[in-house]
């Protein structure tokens, strides 16, 4: 025994305090069960602390300013000064609260809270040690484990983040002043959201993707929206490039890409933000010791019970596999507390929506068109463009449209696909329709209040059954 090692015990182990690990010990502690969370760096994970939220409070921030700045047409004439150190602050101040409300959750239903770093050290067993020196250690045996140590961002070769000239997603949404120029290696989610924050905030912004377009995850009319705005911002995209190398030049970095015949192109810029996906945190673990090999990519593959291989361990959020998100790692959590707890609980995937919050946003949830024709069913869409929307032209913002498929047989909603403002709230209502197995007609029979962005839901409704009032029927 280490000197100074103490050996606890507890019914349930979780290892991250991210929305996958903090979900789940309320959860275990409401079921009245012994929980103890370990956690490394800052309850929250990487949601609170360096993604959703801080992502999202920069995003709204930034917004205030260019909406005010981008006014003119509305009578309004602003030229908002913006200080990012100040922005940066209140974003840390809303972290702050939401992790400190965590930590009082978690303490109030009873959750018995670690810091430090967990490894497995035998079937049962887990060691815990404390950072500092003379801190120790601590070994905790337990009767059930789940793993919520969520991910990380993937380094590309020759672009290891060096807080400085290479930057991940983290980094940049901690800087003190906008970088003049910026280029973002990467056109997903992440590096879209980004993008549009600093060429609102002003910077130069060059994106460079490998792929030949943004947003590989959603439908191409879905991604040509978004990427219609971000050029209107001023975003200059390079596509069919990866980046490969980089180097010091006058007072920033010049990044070469090269595309598939070889071409080198240089872009010059103040720092490059790397942003090219997110990978498991599970080789720091020792899963050995436990018996567990997570061979598909660093994840841990589970059941519908949020189960690995070893029965008494369980796994959750990130490291359970795509779609790497906050509230699919949430609804994991509460069913692996459950399934310990032994009630019959189980994880249906059928409606994690997913969204993205770019100018304008997007928001899905279920099937597209092809996915639905894939899946044997004949489905009928219905479409509403927010041009024809009365509260989109209120808010000076029409770019977009609320797409819904249906089965055209039974008339269940089966999926929708929204590129909206606000298509992150809208896309809920589709969401319920789904989980309920709601129809068209439900969702055409329900008075949607005027004038709304959600009356768009009604629309396209409605012009799948081609009845649409405020827009002419396909
Ligand atoms: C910039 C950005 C924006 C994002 N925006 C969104 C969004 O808008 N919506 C959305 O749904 N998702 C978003 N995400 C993704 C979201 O953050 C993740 O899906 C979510 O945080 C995963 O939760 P998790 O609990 O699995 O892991 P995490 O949140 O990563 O938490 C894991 C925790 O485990 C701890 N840990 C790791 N190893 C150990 C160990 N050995 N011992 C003790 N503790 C350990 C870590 O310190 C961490 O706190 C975003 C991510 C980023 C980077």
């Amino acid at each position: 025994m280490v000197v100074g090692d103490v050996t606890t015990g507890t019914e349930v182990l979780i290892i991250g305090a991210g929305p996958g690990g903090y979900v789940a010990a309320i959860r275990a502690g409401q079921l009245d069960l012994d929980v103890t969370l370990v956690e490394k760096e800052a309850y929250g994970g990487t949601c609170l602390n360096h993604g959703c939220i801080p992502s999202k409070a920069l995003i709204s921030a930034t917004d205030v300013a260019h909406e005010a700045s981008a006014a003119e047409e509305m009578g309004i004439h602003a030229d908002p000064a913006v200080d990012l150190a100040g922005m940066v602050s209140w974003k840390d101040d809303v972290v702050d609260q939401l992790t400190g409300g965590v930590e009082k959750l978690c303490k109030a239903n009873g959750v018995n809270l670690v810091e430090g770093r967990a490894e497995f050290a035998g079937e049962n067993t887990v060691r815990v040690a404390h950072d500092g020196e003379g801190q120790g250690s601590e070994t905790i045996e337990f009767e059930h484990a789940i793993v919520a140590t969520g991910s990380r961002p993937v380094e590309i070769p020759n672009f290891e983040f060096d807080g400085e000239h290479v930057i991940s997603s983290r980094e940049a949404l901690a800087l003190d002043a906008v970088p003049e120029s910026l280029v973002v290696v990467g056109a997903g989610y992440i590096g879209m959201e980004l993008s549009t924050v600093f060429a609102k905030l002003g910077a130069d912004v060059t994106v460079v993707e490998m792929l030949d377009s943004v947003l590989p995850a959603y439908e191409e009319d879905v991604a040509r929206v978004v990427k219609s705005r971000a050029e209107e911002l001023g975003i200059d995209f390079h596509f069919g490039e990866g980046a490969s190398e980089w180097e010091e030049s006058g007072d920033g970095i010049t990044v070469k890409t090269e595309n598939d015949e070889g071409e080198v192109s240089e872009f010059g810029a103040e720092k490059a933000l790397v942003a090219v996906g997110r990978e498991p945190v599970t080789d720091t673990l020792d899963l050995d010791a436990v018996g567990l090999d997570p061979s598909n990519g660093g994840f841990l593959e589970t059941d519908d019970r949020a189960r690995t291989d070893i029965e008494s361990i369980f796994a959750v959020g990130d490291v359970a596999g795509e779609p790497m998100l906050a509230h699919k790692g949430m609804k994991e959590g509460e069913v692996a507390a459950e399934v310990i707890a032994g009630e019959p609980s189980a994880l249906d995937y059928q409606t994690v929506p997913a969204a993205v919050f770019t100018d304008p946003e997007i928001g899905t949830v279920g099937m597209t068109e092809s996915e639905a024709e894939e899946a044997g069913f004949s489905p009928v869409v219905g479409e509403m463009p927010m041009q024809a929307s009365g509260r989109a032209l209120t808010l000076g913002e029409t770019d977009g449209f609320v797409r819904v498929v249906a089965d055209d047989d039974a008339g269940f909603v089966l999926g929708a696909q929204i590129v909206a403002p606000e298509a992150s709230e809208m896309i809920a209502e589709f969401g319920l329709a789904i989980e309920m197995g709601a129809t068209l007609e439900d969702i055409a029979a329900t008075i949607h209040t005027h004038p709304t962005l959600g009356e768009t839901v009604k629309e396209a409704v409605e012009n799948a059954h081609g009845r649409a009032i405020h827009t002419l029927n396909r």
